[in-house]
């Protein structure tokens, strides 16, 4: 069967951008796949972590997966640093992967700011580890945000590398990307040229799954944009980026196209549209809040989501790391 990789980083609060690039598309895709979902916390030190904060905050996206509708008996839940193979691999693929085709990582660059002698040598080799999350499961898919898209190609050139390296053609599969519909590249509320992102300083920039609904009618009544209505045509919109965002957020909310969305509200000024916005979000994101403080209540049932997650994902990957190793040619004991 077809088999789904992917994960979030314990960095901190959950925002819309993640839940419809990444959760809701989740939470479908257990219906036709084998889902492996990670809470990725070595992807996470990365960028510096308060220990305290980083445990907290790993059963804190265990419980928003759970939150919003990943069924632990079905899809593998679990941390990453409980699973040995994912910093193994890696090791084994930074000796695959070329330094060229690291210095063209977007993110990189994004993420390390002006000072690149002082970003870590983690946060350089990030997209190596993604290429081990997702092939020590041998996973043929990963739904991703737009912003993943490069270093998913990445991980398909390390294992074309690896198999012609080995002379193993097929041993890795080359994973495709599952970037589908509206809500795939969710915009800063005050930037519409950056993304939605959990570690932006800026908490007005992003709505929380844990905000109230007060706090998220604040922050869409303060969302940047222009003084314009909204027009009549995408080809206008798409001249509009904050305006584009926000009609892309209802869209992607109530189910509707971007079209419809116009249809309706063309020629209203945004006093008109964010009230309207901020009912559908309150309305969508109020049972995911609900569910996801019942289960942060109760510790407890997270860590043995977790546990059993562990075990499940180390049964996968181990025999994968054996083949892996035995095709590098380490020894071992007979
Ligand atoms: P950080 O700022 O720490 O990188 P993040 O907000 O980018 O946090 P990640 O943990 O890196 O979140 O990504 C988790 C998932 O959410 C990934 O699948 C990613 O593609 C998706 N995602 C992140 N931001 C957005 C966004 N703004 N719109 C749509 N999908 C997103
Ligand atoms: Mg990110």
């Amino acid at each position: 069967p077809e088999r789904v990789f992917s994960g979030i980083q314990p960095t901190g609060n959950l925002h819309l951008g993640n839940y419809l690039g990444a959760l809701i598309k989740f939470v479908a895709l257990q219906e036709s796949h084998d889902c492996v979902f990670s809470v990725v916390d070595l992807h996470a030190i990365t960028m510096p972590q308060e220990p305290g904060a980083l445990i907290n905050q790993t059963r804190q996206i265990a419980a928003a997966f759970l939150a919003a509708g990943i069924d632990p008996d079905k899809s593998v839940v679990f941390a990453q640093s409980s699973v040995r193979a994912h910093t193994e691999l890696t090791w084994y693929f930074n000796c695959v992967a070329r330094m060229g085709w690291l210095e063209r990582m977007t993110q990189f660059k994004e993420k390390a700011g002006k000072d690149k002698e002082r970003a870590s040598v983690g946060l350089f080799d990030y997209p190596v580890l993604q290429a081990a999350d997702i092939l020590a499961y041998k996973a043929t898919h990963v739904p991703v945000g737009e912003d993943q898209k490069q270093h998913l190609e990445l991980s398909r050139d390390i294992a074309e590398r690896f198999n012609r390296e080995y002379d193993r053609p097929g041993f890795f599969p080359q994973p495709e990307p599952l970037i589908q519909g509206p809500g795939a590249r969710i915009m800063s509320l005050k930037d519409g040229s950056k993304k939605m992102s959990k570690s932006d300083p800026s908490d007005l920039s992003r709505i929380n799954l844990t905000d109230d609904a007060d706090t998220m009618a604040r922050k869409i009544k303060k969302a940047k944009t222009d003084p314009e209505p909204l027009p009549e045509t995408l080809d206008e919109l798409k001249t509009r980026p904050e305006a584009e965002n926000l009609v892309g957020i209802y869209a992607a909310l109530s189910g509707e196209t971007s079209e419809a969305v116009l249809a309706r509200f063309a020629g209203q000024g945004f006093g008109v549209f964010k009230p309207a916005l901020s009912e559908v979000v309150v309305e969508s994101l109020a049972p995911v809040t609900q569910k996801y403080n019942e289960w942060l209540a109760a510790p407890g049932d997270i860590d043995a989501v977790l546990a059993k997650g562990a075990e499940r994902a180390t049964a996968i990957a181990e025999p994968v790391m054996e083949e892996v190793r035995d095709i590098i040619g380490f020894w071992k004991a007979g």
